[in-house]
Parts: C-alpha cells; sequence; structure tokens
C-alpha cells in the first residue's frame, strides 16, 4: 500500500474521537493545536494534537513518544505496530477501511467539527459499579414493561441499569434521582469501550426524556448488543440492525442474536463505519422524520459498497416503533 493510499485512508479517521474525545483546543498553531489525555500511557493532557495540520492531522504524545497520523493512532490503540513491514496494510484490510474517492480539494477545508469531549472514566465506571439491575429497580423495570421491552432481558445483556437509589453520585449524575431519570444507558465508542452512560426518564412528565450527562457529547457513540460489541471489538458480523434511538435499539438486541446497534441522528461517525464487517447484511432502522431520514442516508452512504444496506422506511415497519 503506498504512502498517498495510507494517507487517504488516515483522513477517514478522526482522530480527536480516537484519542478519546477529551482533548481541548490550547492553541490556534498550524490550523489548531489540541491537549489531553493520551489512551497508551494514561498521562492526563500531555498528548498533542494538531487535527487540521495542512498536511493531515497528527498527534504526539510527549509522555511516552507516541506519534503519527489517524492510522497510526487507531494501530497502537489496537495493540498493533505500525513500524512493522506491512502491518499497516494488512491492519487497514482488517479493518475493511474504504478509501475515500480522489478529491483535489485540500485536506480539512470547511468548518472544523467540534472537538469530542468525555466524562472521567473512572467516575463512569464507578457509577455503573454501584448501579442497580433493571429487575431489582421497581420503577426502571415498569418502564420497560411499557415499552415492551423484557427488563430480564435487557439485564442478562447489560443494555441498562437502574441508578443507585442511595449513596454518592458523580456531580454529572446528581440531579438525576430528583429529576427522575433513573435508567442508565451504557454508550460505547468505535472499539467497543463503555465510556459514558446516557439518562432516561420513567416518566413522561419530564421536559427532556433522556440525554447525555454535560461533557460527554453523543457523537461516535453507540448502544451495543454483546454481538455488536463483539464486531467493534473485532469478530466479523454477518447480519447487523442498525436502529434509531434507546427503545428501538433495546426492541431489537433483546429479540436477536445479531449485532444490534443503537445510535442518535447526527452521531455516525467514519470510525464506526470502519468497524461494520464486510459484506454484512445491514438494516438500517430510522424515525418518521427528517433528521431520522437523513441519518439513515448517512450511514447507508458510509457503507455503500462494502455492505448489503437496506433502509427500513418507517412506515414499513411492524412491532413496536
Ligand atoms: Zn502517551
Amino acid at each position: 500500500m503506498t504512502p498517498d493510499l495510507i494517507g487517504r485512508a488516515a483522513s477517514r479517521f478522526d482522530l480527536l474521537e480516537l484519542l478519546g474525545g477529551a482533548h481541548q483546543r490550547v492553541s490556534a498553531t498550524r490550523g489548531g493545536e489540541w491537549a489531553g489525555p493520551c489512551p497508551l500511557c494514561g498521562g492526563r493532557d500531555r498528548c498533542r494534537a494538531w487535527p487540521h495540520r495542512e498536511a493531515g492531522p497528527r498527534a504526539w504524545c510527549r509522555g511516552c513518544g507516541a506519534e503519527g497520523d489517524a492510522i497510526r493512532w487507531a494501530m497502537f490503540i489496537d495493540g498493533r505496530d505500525p513500524d512493522r513491514p506491512g502491518e499497516t496494510g494488512r491492519w487497514l484490510r482488517k479493518q475493511r477501511v474504504v478509501l475515500p474517492p480522489v478529491c483535489s480539494k485540500p485536506p480539512c477545508a470547511g468548518p472544523s467539527p467540534a472537538p469530542l469531549r468525555r466524562l472521567p472514566p473512572e467516575e463512569v465506571a464507578q457509577l455503573w459499579t454501584d448501579s442497580w439491575p433493571v429487575t431489582k429497580g421497581r420503577l426502571v423495570g415498569d418502564w420497560l414493561e411499557s415499552r415492551a421491552i423484557d427488563p430480564a432481558a435487557v439485564e442478562a445483556q447489560d443494555l441498562a441499569r437502574a441508578l443507585p437509589p442511595r449513596g454518592k453520585l458523580p456531580s454529572w449524575a446528581s440531579p438525576w434521582r430528583r429529576s427522575g431519570h433513573l435508567v442508565l444507558l451504557p454508550v460505547h465508542d468505535w472499539a467497543g469501550r463503555m465510556v459514558g452512560v446516557r439518562a432516561r426518564a420513567v416518566t413522561t412528565n419530564v421536559r427532556v426524556k433522556e440525554f447525555a450527562p454535560r461533557g460527554q457529547g453523543s457523537r461516535g457513540l453507540v448502544y451495543a448488543s454483546p454481538a455488536a460489541l463483539e464486531m467493534l471489538r473485532g469478530t466479523p458480523a454477518k447480519r447487523v440492525v442498525i436502529c434509531e434511538g434507546w427503545p428501538d435499539f433495546a426492541t431489537w438486541a433483546t429479540r436477536l442474536t445479531d449485532a444490534v446497534l443503537g445510535i442518535y441522528a447526527g452521531a455516525w461517525s467514519d470510525n464506526l463505519a470502519a468497524r461494520v464487517s464486510d459484506r454484512a447484511e445491514v438494516l438500517v432502522r430510522r424515525h418518521d422524520d427528517a433528521p431520522g431520514g437523513k441519518y439513515a442516508m448517512q450511514v447507508a452512504r458510509s457503507l455503500a459498497g462494502r455492505c448489503r444496506v437496506a433502509v427500513l422506511e418507517p412506515a414499513a415497519r411492524g412491532g413496536v416503533a
């Protein structure tokens, strides 16, 4: 594989998302310099990134010395050595990276997307450890049943948990007991790592029924069934169902053994698309509105030519909406 092809493949990855999404912009040097934690050595702020550099995105960690473009970082994070001869080509084929068409526009033209942000991982992990099974939290179990979703199946697949009714909560979750947002929904990144939670209300008399805590964001984050987690972590899947929103995701994740992903309109990313198995049969379910149509189009386009994609129009679907 030529350096030019690799460079084009690298532009399909979102460098800031690869680095964990917690980087903050620190200066305007070379199209903007970002600083944040290193996904390799765990250093808190010594990993520098230039995602909009004219010659292409690049990052360098002053702690462990890792450096390179998005492909090199993705390989480091996957435990591969990009300096081994032939390894990059093998890895890209394994990732089923689709090379973008040749484009005469300068790289990184146009407005740059806002950097992703994430919650402190230790706070997310602690909340998850302290949470209750959905079958033990009565209000959460009742809410699931009201949506025709089986709480026992949700528990068995770890698709949601109940906010712990007592004890200390992280500051970003502390209003949820009072507001009634008692359902915790785990969200995963492109590599199948649980990086956050969303909170869902058990009652309907709330202003916002579901949200991501401040500081977490939504872009590039998915709900994933056990088979979908395996796929994100590198095991190919034959059939993939992509749903819009948690209730539809949980409805199908509890009924199918296929890889089922749940995503919000606008949150799909190239890094996620690259993890969907080659030649997979992909079914995209969408809401009956404009953002739903746009999301389905974006997902379908990102997989076109590599997977067999069908978009299930809202009018055509039966079962639980
Ligand atoms: Zn490092």
